[in-house]
């Protein structure tokens, strides 16, 4: 069969290291930034990753494999890309969007898996956001590894509005050990989510998905959105378990070996299809409603001005030169 466009480029990849069982490669890309459906809190996403070691077993992400002819199960998880990009191609994309557009970054991976400890990716896109001004960014993570670029967070936050969400499913480190095998552990999530808020970096909380029967219940919820509070985060906010076919071919049999008297309830919630809808979705969102009202969150980021904000200019960007761009 004959490869084309991102899976020829990943076929082609060079490999960049072997660690155990996990393979990095590098992807060159032209394009960071990916428009989304207008039913997203966000415009464009950046992801700086193909792939992701952390290994959730409800991941969604696992599809985004599919397009490089790679296994959505195991190579999703095993064969990591680092996207190869020039920050004055970034620079010069974020040129041609709004600044009113808010930009999503770890969408479809996590931005400060264990690869960016050796790729600084996620860092190296950080830094040209740094060179700018009015933008509207996020960071979404499972990883305390995200306190490496505190100061440039800060730095970002000085002249832009950004926030950084962790994703934080059960407060109970057996459960999230289970689901989410490699990731940081829940308390080390709210430890870095805590050090980012002293440091003025707005902090958001998603104990995102919401699994029936595992993760649901007021309790749990309560205990996330405890944590988050204390931790300083402004703001929590979820839904239920999308469960793509990429995602069931996974949770489904980890269902069977770890809680098989669960698994017939998820065949018949999830008979009709990968989204839950309707009573069960409300009865959530009224869960989520009351869990946030007892501790003081809100359901979205804080509107707020950086010192050095500029709203967007008639013409042209405020971006400086690709050359300004620092490289380290
Ligand atoms: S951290 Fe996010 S992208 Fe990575 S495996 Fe888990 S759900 Fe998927």
């Amino acid at each position: 069969m004959q490869l084309v466009g991102i899976a020829r480029l990943a076929a082609s990849g060079e490999l960049l290291a072997a660690k155990r069982t996990v393979e990095y490669f590098e992807l060159p890309t032209r394009r960071l930034l990916n428009r989304t459906s207008e039913r997203m809190p966000f415009r464009w996403t950046i992801n700086p990753y193909r792939g992701c070691e952390f290994g959730c077993l409800y991941c969604y992400a696992r599809y985004t494999h599919e397009f490089m002819e790679l296994d959505a199960v195991r190579a999703f998880e095993r064969k990591i890309f680092a996207k190869r990009f020039f920050a004055a191609s970034l620079a010069a994309e974020l040129r041609r969007i709004s600044r009113k557009d808010w930009i999503a970054i770890g969408t479809a991976t996590d931005p400060y898996q264990p690869a960016e400890r050796r790729f600084a990716v996620t860092r190296e896109i950080l830094k040209v956001f740094a060179a700018g001004r009015g933008r509207r960014l996020s960071v979404t993570t499972k990883s305390d590894l995200v306190l490496r670029d505190l100061e440039l967070l800060q730095e970002i936050a000085r002249a832009n509005i950004v926030h950084v969400n962790f994703t934080l499913t059960a407060m109970d480190e057996k459960l999230a050990r289970l689901l989410e095998p490699r990731a940081a552990r829940p308390e080390l999530r709210i430890v870095a989510a805590r050090r980012l808020a002293q440091a003025g970096i707005q902090i958001g909380v998603f104990p995102n998905p919401v699994m029936p029967l595992l993760t649901d219940s007021e309790e749990n919820l309560e205990a996330v959105a405890r944590a988050a509070s204390e931790a300083g985060a402004t703001f929590l906010s979820g839904g239920p378990l999308f469960l793509k076919p990429c995602a069931r071919r996974v949770f489904l049999p980890f269902l069977e070996r770890h809680f098989p008297q669960l698994a017939p309830e998820y065949e018949k919630l999830y008979r009709a299809g990968a989204f839950l809808r309707g009573e069960y979705a409300l009865r959530i969102r009224e869960r989520l409603e009351r869990v946030r009202t007892r501790h003081g969150l809100r359901d979205a980021p804080i509107e707020y001005t950086p010192e050095l904000w500029e709203p967007e200019p008639e013409q042209g960007s405020l971006f400086e030169p690709a050359s300004a761009v620092r490289s380290s």
